[in-house]
């Protein structure tokens, strides 16, 4: 019954090769932050900007007329189609991002001039194309830009500059969550004996939007095989993904993972990782069903591990997003030396050192700490405790805070 302790990267590569690319849709640009282009490599169909055009609001003139006193033959504000000719001996008025009336090549700030009675006085030599934006200075029409990654509002804004209003991007994956128990009721309901709030179901929610995904939350189901079955099969039909909780490990009522024995196929279910060495990953009407377990910190932990790469790697996102820092804990702390730990840390920056305590107590049961930290200090196999003689990866959940919190 017991199978061997599947290793971490095992766990990940057999994991990760269900990853199948979700297909594309398209969304108003302003819709798509953190979004993923389907097709990273854009063209650029303009120039940007696609006109030479004052960088000051000033005067355009010819620098070789400088410096001297010139006639003001008229003004070019942003947006103006008709330009007035800047010939030998005159200048122009010009607002910053005005085109650059022909014959000028030069722009003097405003308050490096004196107008006067239709006269404008420029009292130094200047050099030829100050204070002018070229054609094109930011990018080419023909240009390949290369977006990948997530949509940040830099790269919208690149893409609004090109013209470009709508795009192609990887529909995000749809995962059903499934909270199994006979003891759980739903958050905002009173509690009878022997029952508990389900945290899972509304924690794991957040943790599919989080890492880019659309949740569905299932209704929860006891523990009995036949409504297990039918709610994962049922949500088969919808989801891209489903995670259920609980059910996975060796108990009499344990039936995620007997669920996907009897009807569809078990991959495997565990892992030596801590917390969270019963996770049974298979499929189920040809989708894959993750059975995390059932302490909320298990759960939360095996998702951040397993589950949000995954989500992550169906719209084509390496990794898992997180920042990894290396961090020297304050303090010893006891783990099972056959698995890898991810603790509960708080890290914070000291001087040039990156420094970890934990942040509460260490049981699958205790969600708080995971709550209250905001890092996993990754110790490796083998080790029976994280020692503060050496540093550790640390996953960081927030960023890092500078002095201790
Ligand atoms: P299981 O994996 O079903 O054996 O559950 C392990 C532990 O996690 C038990 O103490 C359960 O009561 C608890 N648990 C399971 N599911 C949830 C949930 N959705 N919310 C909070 N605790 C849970
Ligand atoms: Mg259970």
């Amino acid at each position: 019954m017991n199978a061997p302790l599947l290793s971490f990267e095992e766990a990940h590569r057999r994991l990760l090769a269900r990853a199948d690319l979700t297909d594309g849709e398209r969304v108003p640009l302003p819709e798509a932050v953190g979004r993923v282009l389907v097709e990273p490599k854009v063209v650029a169909a303009v120039d940007v900007p696609p006109f030479a055009n004052s960088a000051m609001d000033g005067f355009a003139l010819r620098a070789a007329d400088a410096p001297g006193v010139l006639r003001l033959a008229g003004e070019v504000i942003a947006g103006a189609a008709e330009l007035p000719a800047v010939e030998a001996g005159t200048t122009v008025r010009i607002m910053t991002g005005a085109p650059m009336p022909p014959g000028a090549d030069t722009v003097v700030p405003l308050e490096d001039a004196t107008e006067a009675d239709g006269t404008v006085t420029i009292p130094g030599s200047v050099a030829a194309g100050r204070h002018v934006r070229d054609a094109a200075h930011d990018t080419r029409a023909g240009d390949e830009i290369c977006l990948p990654g997530a949509l940040t509002a830099a790269r919208i804004g690149v893409l609004a500059s090109l013209g470009i209003g709508e795009v192609a991007v990887r529909r995000r994956p749809v995962v059903a969550i499934l909270s199994t128990g006979n003891e759980l009721v739903g958050p905002g309901e009173a509690l009878g004996p022997g029952q508990i709030h389900d945290a899972n179901g509304a924690a794991l929610t957040a943790a599919v939007v989080e890492a880019g995904g659309v949740p569905l939350l299932l209704p929860r189901q006891r523990d009995e095989a036949g409504p297990i079955e039918a709610a994962l099969t049922a949500a088969a039909r919808d989801a891209d993904l489903l995670v259920a909780s609980g059910g996975v490990s060796v108990g009499r009522h344990d039936y995620v993972r007997a669920v996907l024995e009897a009807n569809g196929s078990l991959d495997f279910w565990r892992i030596a990782v801590q917390p969270g060495k019963p996770l049974a990953v298979g499929e189920l009407a040809g989708a894959t069903v993750i059975g995390l377990p059932g302490n909320p910190v298990s759960a939360l932990v095996t998702f951040e591990l397993f589950v949000r790469p995954l989500i992550r790697a169906m719209v084509g996102l390496d990794g898992d997003g997180r920042v990894h820092v290396r961090a020297t804990p304050t303090e010893p702390m006891a783990k099972d030396a056959a698995r890898r730990a991810f603790l509960r840390v708080s890290a914070w920056r000291e001087n040039d050192e990156i420094r970890a305590r934990p942040a509460g107590g260490q049981q699958s049961s205790q969600l708080r700490p995971l709550a209250d930290g905001n890092a996993l200090l990754v110790v490796p196999e083998g080790a029976d405790a994280a020692q503060p003689s050496r540093s550790y990866e640390a996953i960081m959940f927030e960023p890092l805070p500078e002095a201790g919190r």
